[in-house]
C-alpha cells in the first residue's frame, strides 16, 4: 500500500479541482481524494447499490476517487469491472490500521472517507472529513463516533460532495 493512488478510478495527469471548505469554527480544508470502503457502503451482497457507479464517475472529475477493501464476499473483481477501476484489496489482520495509514499517506486532511464498519474506525477519524453511512449491512457504533457526519445512505454521503455546502451548513460551530 505504499503508493496511494493505485486505488484511483482516473489515471493521474491533468489535475483534478479541488473542493475547499470553509467552516466556521474549523481550520480551512481543501478536499483532493475520496477513499471510500465498498462492501456496505458502496455494495451490499458484493453487489453494488444501484446508481453508484455513475455518481463516482461525477464525481471523479473532481476528487481523486480511492477504494479499499476487504473482499468480504469475493466479488470484487465483479465490481471492479463495473466501475473500471482496481480497488486496493486489504489483508486480513489490522484492517483497521491499514485503511487508517493509506489516508494518512495520501495526507489525512485532503481526504474525505466514507464507511460504515469497524474497520473504517480509524480511517473516517484519520480523514479530514469522516462520513459514516447507514447501510443495510448495519453500521459500527464504534465507526459512527470516529465520524464528523452521519448520513442515511450512499447517494447522501455522494451528494455531500456534489454539494460541499451541505458539510458546510452541518460542521459550523
Ligand atoms: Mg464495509
Amino acid at each position: 500500500l505504499s503508493e496511494p493512488d493505485r486505488g484511483a478510478i482516473m489515471p493521474r495527469g491533468r489535475r483534478k479541482n479541488l473542493i475547499e471548505l470553509n467552516i466556521p469554527g474549523r481550520e480551512k480544508i481543501q478536499l483532493r481524494h475520496l477513499v471510500s470502503d465498498v462492501n456496505g457502503t458502496l455494495a451490499v451482497d458484493g453487489r453494488l447499490i444501484p446508481g453508484v457507479s455513475r455518481a463516482l464517475s461525477r464525481l471523479s472529475d473532481r476528487l481523486e476517487i480511492h477504494l479499499l477493501t476487504a473482499d468480504t464476499h469475493g466479488r470484487q473483481e465483479q465490481i471492479d469491472a463495473v466501475l473500471n477501476l482496481k480497488a486496493i484489496r486489504i489483508p486480513a489482520g489490522d484492517e483497521a490500521k491499514t485503511k487508517a495509514d493509506y489516508v494518512a499517506h495520501l495526507g489525512p486532511e485532503s481526504v474525505i472517507a466514507i464507511g460504515q464498519g469497524a474497520n473504517d474506525r480509524e480511517m473516517l477519524r484519520t480523514a479530514g472529513i469522516g462520513v459514516c453511512i447507514l447501510s443495510e449491512e448495519g453500521l459500527s457504533s464504534a465507526t459512527l463516533n470516529a465520524a464528523d457526519i452521519l448520513v442515511p445512505d450512499i447517494h447522501a454521503a455522494l451528494g455531500l460532495i456534489e454539494k460541499p455546502i451541505r458539510m458546510v451548513a452541518t460542521l459550523r460551530e
